[in-house]
């Protein structure tokens, strides 16, 4: 495989052909291929064909009409002869030239194919116009006035009406009956076209006097294509004005402000603590650039997606269109569509909306951009932050990446001087961090046998909170009922059949669960292994510290928050709105619940099992839990009663936990860039991980040792220039040896510049053939280490 695209992809768009001339287009499928290919562009074809459009081309074995991305329109005929284009299936461009430019670099950057990168970036929905359909207008025809009618004076009628083909019967001398004028005065007082049903609705009349205003020609039909989605997501906007900026806001605005008004690529990385306002900046920042008449593109966590974040923009910044994967086909394709004409000034969005079709976007921006869900675990792996950091550049225009915990990479690159640095070091209105309190489980008394979900020491702070009027919230970040599931006689755990994992049980359900690939089982009571009745349910999960919380607190309402009590659309949303109005006292969940929520009475969080991450074969765990305690500790005394936070767990000691406790980043920073460097891990190398796996253990095995044989002779051949200071790490089985019944081995690349580490990819994967039954997987800079 080579990976020498064609670099003359982006000339621009070939004139309109002249009827002579050949015309020709290359196209790309959604397959891992290198290389467009090239069709020729035929008869009625040629006047439908454009860059960005899809088309149906005859491919592959049989020749079998598929479907392709047209990427490059040329009139220079190829060496060799070239079959015709089929169809051309869209009537607009689904992508526009940067956004073409991008996926074009993205299919680099990640060693994908360019077609798989345009069919994962194009929703089902914009390309089925799922949400639309054909509706039939009326509008008063433009040359004809009312002065002509009621002086009586005969109207020219148009040659024929455009759209339906019907041939108008020249107006009579009499003149027209009230009805018909008032139909027609409603189309010109208009000014647009009106649907037919409405017009009747909205004229009070039957059909009669609109057919007799087309007769006449003073009226004519035109099909369109409207949206029939519901947007779910309109609620009531926030009314809020804009804030007076505190001290240090007005540094950042100092900052950022010239910036926007000038225009150009540059990057900034915003850190902020919990509640220092960075969402003021951003909104600041958009008002900014809507008043130049541009759009503004902002990225969030999935989960943050909230209708309170929704509603702060739209309560601001005008028209905003939401952009995520939870929206149905029909109206992520409407909202899509609104962008594409240019109808929304805001886009909001998850991940995939870096890839809206906004055509004047002056501005994009990243909040929380140190979340892993911005990196897509699927072809195209690309992380999300990083194309947004990519589109800013091709589009020309700044980007802000926010954090309360910014990314090892972002810090990285700050104070390497690619990004400018931003700073909101206090909450505003001069409130405090909350005070975090560890609790040491290694001292906590058992109860037979066993720890309790809640210490003493949370469930007293719990009660006098909860005494005193105010919220709790408890983090616990794992589902399910039972984590632990096994036999204390002869060992046995119940793990999947098909994954190196132990299964979870879930009580309300109950089943055993996979959390990896499904699998379900029953639970069982006797041991499968040596049949003693003896089976142990142990390790807490959400499940249990919900039954438990509700037994020792029968008052309260208890509510939780996972992945399993939020299947519904919308439960999100409600138990939100209902924890707001205060008429849930405790709220506990998984790392949903510690996401950019701003909950003024929340005064206590509780983090039940600080450790649950931090032993994760990984190494961004300590970095993710830091994270993850920064961001729950930020729940905690946002409104003006304060507020606090309490931490249990088994190592009170380890930086990562030790320094969220005394909201330090930049000694967590300090400490972890050390081990980073030394282990020679991101962001001081780059990384690419190789992932090969089968059915068959011993294929899989054999081709991961061709594979990286293969890139160990490429650094070889390519030392004897100059040593590229590129390892080969493996390979080895992957941490979780069996998923999803495959064996899985892998091995990493560690270079110091990603642009050594592609030359090497490239040159590594040209070489080798996939066996049959074995596959692999190429990750750039990945995030998933298991
Ligand atoms: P962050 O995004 O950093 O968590 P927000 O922008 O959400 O912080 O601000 C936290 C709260 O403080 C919000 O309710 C916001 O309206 C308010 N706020 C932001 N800036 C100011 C300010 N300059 N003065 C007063 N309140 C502010
Ligand atoms: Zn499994």
């Amino acid at each position: 495989m080579t990976l020498s695209m064609q670099r003359e992809l982006f000339t621009p768009e070939a004139p309109p052909a002249e009827q002579t001339a050949g015309l020709f287009a290359d196209v790309v499928f959604d397959r891992p291929l290198d290389h467009a290919f090239t069709y020729a562009v035929g008869g009625e074809l040629r006047a439908r064909i454009a860059v960005g459009k899809r088309v149906r081309a005859p491919f592959g074995r049989g020749d079998k009409a598929t479907v392709g991305y047209c990427v490059r329109l040329s009139e220079t005929p190829p060496e060799r002869a070239v079959k015709e284009l089929v169809g051309v299936l869209d009537d607009e461009p689904l992508l526009t030239d940067n956004l073409l430019r991008l996926t074009r670099w993205m299919a680099d950057y990640y060693l994908c194919g360019w077609g798989q990168v345009l069919n994962a970036v194009v929703p089902a929905g914009a390309r089925d116009r799922a949400g639309t359909r054909t509706l039939t207008f009326i509008e008063s025809v433009p040359e004809v006035g009312l002065k002509d009618l009621e002086t009586g004076e005969r109207p020219v009628p148009p040659k024929q009406t455009p759209e339906t083909g019907e041939r108008p019967v020249p107006p009579k001398q009499t003149p027209v009956p009230a009805k018909q004028a008032a139909v027609l005065e409603l189309l010109r007082k208009a000014g647009k076209p009106i649907e037919q049903r409405q017009l009747l609705r909205q004229a009070k009349c039957g059909p009669g006097p609109v057919e007799a205003l087309l007769r006449r020609g003073l009226a004519r039909r035109v099909a369109r294509r409207v949206d029939r989605f519901v947007d779910s997501t309109q609620e009531e906007p926030a009314p809020a004005g804009p804030i007076a900026l505190n001290e240090d806001q007005l540094v950042v605005w100092d900052q950022l402000g010239p910036a926007l008004k000038q225009g150009g690529f540059q990057a900034f990385l915003l850190h902020g603590v919990t509640g220092s306002g960075k969402t003021e900046i951003y909104l600041r920042a958009i008002e900014e650039v809507i008043a130049q008449g541009k759009e503004a593109l902002v990225m969030v966590p999935e989960i943050s997606l909230t209708p309170q974040t929704i509603q702060r923009f739209r309560g601001r910044c005008g028209e905003v269109a939401v952009l995520h994967s939870h929206l149905g086909n029909a109206e992520r394709g409407g909202h899509w569509r609104r962008v594409a004409a240019g109808q929304a000034q805001v886009i909001v969005g998850a991940r995939s909306a870096i890839f809206a079709p906004a055509k004047r976007l002056g501005l994009i921006v990243i909040d929380e951009e140190h979340e892993s869900t911005f990196k897509q675990e699927s072809t195209p792996r690309y992380h999300g932050r990083d194309v947004a950091v990519m589109r800013a550049r091709l589009e020309n225009i700044p980007v802000l990446l926010g954090s309360a915990t910014p990314s090892l990479e972002s810090w990285h690159n700050a104070q390497r001087g690619q990004y400018t640095l931003l700073s909101l070091p206090q909450r505003v209105l001069d409130r405090p961090m909350p005070e975090v309190g560890l609790i040491d489980l290694r001292h906590q008394p058992l109860k037979r046998g066993r720890p309790l979900a809640i210490s003493d020491a949370l469930e007293h702070a719990m009660r006098s909170t909860l005494k005193d009027g105010g919220q709790v919230m408890l983090l616990l970040n794992r589902r399910g009922f039972s984590t632990h599931v096994h036999c204390p006689s002869c060992g046995h755990v119940e793990s999947c059949r098909f994954c190196d994992l132990g299964l979870t049980y879930h009580k309300e359900r109950d089943i055993m669960l996979c959390h990896y690939c499904g699998y379900e089982q029953e639970p069982q009571r006797n041991c499968p292994l040596c049949g003693q009745a003896a089976v142990r349910y142990q390790g807490l999960g959400t499940e249990k510290l919900q039954v438990e919380i509700e037994e020792r607190f029968p008052r309260c309402v208890v509510r939780r928050m996972d992945s399993d009590t939020m299947r519904k659309p919308g439960s999100h949303a409600r138990v939100l709105a209902a924890f707001r109005k205060g008429l849930i006292h405790i709220l506990l969940g998984t790392q949903m619940i510690a996401k950019g929520l701003d909950f003024p009475n929340v005064t206590l969080v509780g983090v039940v099992n600080a450790d649950v991450g931090l032993h994760i074969p990984d190494f961004r765990s300590a970095e993710r839990t830091f994270q993850l305690l920064s961001q729950v500790a930020g729940r905690a005394g946002r409104g003006p009663q304060g507020g606090r936070v309490l931490v249990q767990t088994f190592t009170p000691e380890h930086p990562c936990i030790a320094l969220a406790a005394t909201h330090d980043y930049a000694g967590f920073v300090a400490a972890e860039m050390a081990h980073r460097r030394q282990h020679n891990y991101p962001p001081y190398q780059r990384l690419a991980r190789i992932i090969v796996r089968s059915r068959d253990q011993q294929a899989a095995s054999a081709f991961a040792d061709k594979l990286a044989d293969a890139f160990q002779r490429t650094l070889e051949t390519m030392a004897e220039h100059s040593p590229p200071g590129v390892r080969v790490l493996g390979p080895a089985e992957a941490p979780v040896f069996r998923l999803k019944g495959y064996y899985r081995f892998h091995f990493q690349l560690q270079s110091p510049s990603a642009g050594t580490l592609h030359q090497i990819l490239r040159a590594g994967l040209s070489v080798h053939r996939t066996p049959a039954g074995v596959e692999f997987a190429l990750d750039v800079d990945p995030f998933d280490m298991l």
